[in-house]
């Protein structure tokens, strides 16, 4: 058995994904047991966007032993509560989705059902009121645990690469820098044997990861793996991104606008705010999209924006031979919830869990691949939720939105949350029932009807207690710093001053 460990790795690509892979399995594989090498060129570069998480991200930096403080000071990080949506529904409509839920369930059922029987009384609260998060996010302000949500963060992804590598190295990462021109195969198997560097050294390893980014070298190129094509369902194919000068206060949430031909990002971070335009290039041309981002910025832009292209979708095999392919390389969903870090994250944690040994048993890549299709595909139908539960009607990505045929797996999801308002989750599922509701009721769609058992519940208890609710959060609101204030005392950045120039 031990004859057939694995004792080579390599990363292809420096990038969030091969930084992280890196230190993740540097980690976890016993010091020694394995070499781990890392190729990467400056020359290509990264994609740098990619600024703002999820929470889980928490749980990485914890396996790594990352300080969170250290980790923001050298990111020039801020904190994130979720992201304010403006213009999705309808015009002039804002809603929130937050890391958290809408307060404990009562007699076992969820909370949404009790505001919506609220709300047939007439009450007009929104439900928004009994998100705490929602709550602090609104206020701009922002408190370490104990409290009950979650938090993710923004940072410069440029940074965040650097500070990865740094972790990496000192776990005994070897890092080689240069361009890949070829990749050679074994005869009798088609596995993976060694990539060409531009000076002609061969780089062998019994085992390869593909973060090589949108280029997918290995998973693509070599291997010839096909990609699967959601465009159809999530029509965006281009960002143009430009950093503008900081302006405060520092929210601690993401700000999503939607446009004529896509949507528009906010990610304010603390020397920087992140800017970009996502859109559809069937319903807009470069030019425009370039003046809208620019006209939309609430502050001066440092330097041009910079285009990027992608196809929405993912590789048909993330695993293949004895290559597994992680962030951009094995796909790209757009990032609407933040979510390719998530699936770096996951992906990751998949390797560990599955880890091969140098037979690469196809039976192994295939449940790998199983649970990595379905969470995509999860993760999928929430992103498509956002557009498709639209009532705009002034353009004609929105319009194309709103009648698009949808994944038959989101039509169930949309029909029992109309029919009974609850959630078919899934295994390998991301967004859990707050998040849904958030977007549904943040989008004006509402049930039929709440679930009965809410009528057991007497009137005035009912009242008093959502009640309850809405004065514990204003009170916790309340009691809290502002962000900017938090971050000054907790962990204010220390960048360098050229990188922070150049950022
Ligand atoms: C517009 C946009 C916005 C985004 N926003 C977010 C967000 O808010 N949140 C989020 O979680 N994610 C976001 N992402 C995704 C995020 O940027 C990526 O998931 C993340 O940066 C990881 O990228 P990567 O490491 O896979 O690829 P890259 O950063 O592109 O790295 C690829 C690496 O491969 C190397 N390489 C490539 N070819 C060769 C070669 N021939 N020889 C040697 N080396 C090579 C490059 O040098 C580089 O080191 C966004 C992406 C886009 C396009």
């Amino acid at each position: 058995m031990s004859s057939q460990r694995l004792r080579r790795i390599l990363v292809v690509g420096g990038g969030t994904a091969g930084w992280m892979s890196a230190a993740v399995l540097a980690r976890f594989l016993p010091a020694g047991s394995v070499a781990i090498e890392l190729i990467e060129s400056d020359d290509i570069g990264i994609v740098g966007v990619g600024e703002a998480t999820v929470p889980l991200i928490q749980q990485v930096n914890g396996l790594l032993g990352i300080d969170e403080r250290d980790f923001l000071r050298a990111t020039g990080g801020t904190f994130k509560l979720g992201i304010e949506f403006r213009d999705w529904g309808r015009l002039g409509l804002r809603h929130f989705h937050a890391f958290g839920d809408y307060g404990a369930p009562i007699e076992g059922v969820s909370p949404h059902h009790h505001w919506l029987k609220l709300r047939e009384l007439g009450d007009v609260a929104p439900l928004a009121d009994y998100s705490l998060p929602t709550a602090v996010a609104r206020a701009n302000r922002f408190a370490l645990p104990p409290r009950d949500f979650k938090h993710a963060y923004h940072f410069d992804a440029g940074l965040y690469a650097r500070y990865l590598r740094t972790l990496a190295e000192q776990r005994g990462v070897r890092r080689r820098e240069g361009r890949i021109v070829d990749v050679r195969l074994r005869a009798e198997d088609g596995f993976i044997e060694s990539v060409v560097m531009e000076d002609g050294a061969h780089v062998e390893a019994d085992f390869f990861i593909d973060c090589s980014g949108f280029r997918a070298l290995l998973i693509g190129h070599a291997l010839g793996v096909g990609f699967e094509d959601w465009s159809a369902w999530l029509p965006c194919d281009r960002a143009l991104a430009v950093p503008s000068e900081r302006v405060g206060p520092t929210t601690p949430y993401t700000t999503s606008t939607a446009r004529e031909a896509g949507w528009q990002w906010r990610i304010p971070l603390q020397h920087r705010t992140g800017n970009g335009y996502v859109y559809s290039s069937r319903f807009t041309n470069d030019d425009a999209a370039r003046r809208t981002l620019l006209d939309n910025l609430d502050a001066p832009a440092i330097g041009e924006p910079r285009l990027l292209q992608f196809a929405t979708g993912h590789r048909r095999k993330f695993w293949e031979r004895n290559c597994v392919a992680i962030g951009l390389a094995a796909g790209f969903l757009e990032p609407l919830e933040s979510t390719s870090i998530l699936l770096i994250q996951t992906a990751i944690a998949r390797l560990v869990e599955y880890f091969p040994d140098r037979r690469c048993d196809a039976r192994i890549a295939q449940e790998f691949n199983r649970l990595s299709a379905n969470e995509w595909a999860r993760i999928r139908d929430f992103l498509v939720l956002h557009y498709c539960l639209t009532r705009r009607d002034d353009s004609a990505l929105w319009r194309y939105c709103a009648s698009m045929p949808l994944p038959d797996s989101l039509i169930g999801k949309i029909g029992l949350w109309r029919a009974a308002s609850r959630l078919a989750l899934q295994s390998e599922e991301s967004f859990l029932e707050p998040s849904w509701v958030a977007i549904f009721t943040g989008q004006e769609v509402l049930p039929e009807r709440y679930d009965p058992v809410v009528d057991t519940i007497a009137e005035d208890r009912l009242r008093r207690g959502l009640q309850q609710r809405r004065e514990a959060i204003r009170r916790a609101v309340a009691g809290m710093p502002a962000h900017d204030e938090f971050i000054a005392q907790y962990c204010a950045a220390s960048l360098p001053s050229a990188i922070e120039k150049n950022q």
